[in-house]
């Protein structure tokens, strides 16, 4: 299926959006979101958390790398692979055991190898427009029908 791109003007317009994703997500999805420092990665992250239901923090994982919400249903594993220095450090995180049983969003997914060539993954590219964002989203085969 062909990109969907979204407009993204404001802050109220990215947590809607990531409570539309929250909306559809299923065991064994990865929410993979690409674009530079400062896009919009993590905001959307904790739009999709808090839309799953999530209260209370989230904080970046840019030091732990990843941190696990298992009270959610489905459980979400929230990742930011910034650190990596090649995709084999993924595996050593322990990163398959995460994905078992969850949704993973990953931040910088190309640092763990990329994950657009799964079906499971909606590859979502936040990239600056003006003073929004904007977000191109491509969904992979299990997504089609659920596009958000
Ligand atoms: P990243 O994880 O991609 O490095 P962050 O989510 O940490 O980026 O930071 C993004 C910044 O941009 C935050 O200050 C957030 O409030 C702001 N922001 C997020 N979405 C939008 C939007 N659609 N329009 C304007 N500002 C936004
Ligand atoms: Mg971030």
């Amino acid at each position: 299926m062909a990109a969907v791109t979204h407009d993204l003007p404001d802050l109220a317009a990215m947590e809607a959006f990531g409570a539309r994703i929250a909306a559809k997500i299923r065991v064994g999805d990865v929410i993979a979101l690409s674009g530079p420092l400062g896009a919009g990665k993590t905001t959307l992250a904790r739009a999709i958390l808090q839309g799953a239901g999530h209260r209370g923090e989230v904080p970046s994982p840019t030091f732990t790398l990843i941190e696990m919400y298992d009270a959610l249903e489905p459980p979400v594993a929230h990742a930011d692979f910034y650190r990596l220095d090649n995709p084999a450090e993924a595996e050593e995180l322990g990163l398959d055991d995460y994905r078992e049983g969850a949704v993973l969003i990953a931040e910088w997914p190309e640092r763990a190898g990329g994950f657009a060539h799964e079906p499971a993954c909606l590859a979502i590219d936040i990239s600056f427009d003006a003073t929004g964002r904007k977000a191109i989203v491509e969904p992979g085969t299990d997504w089609l029908g659920r596009v958000p």
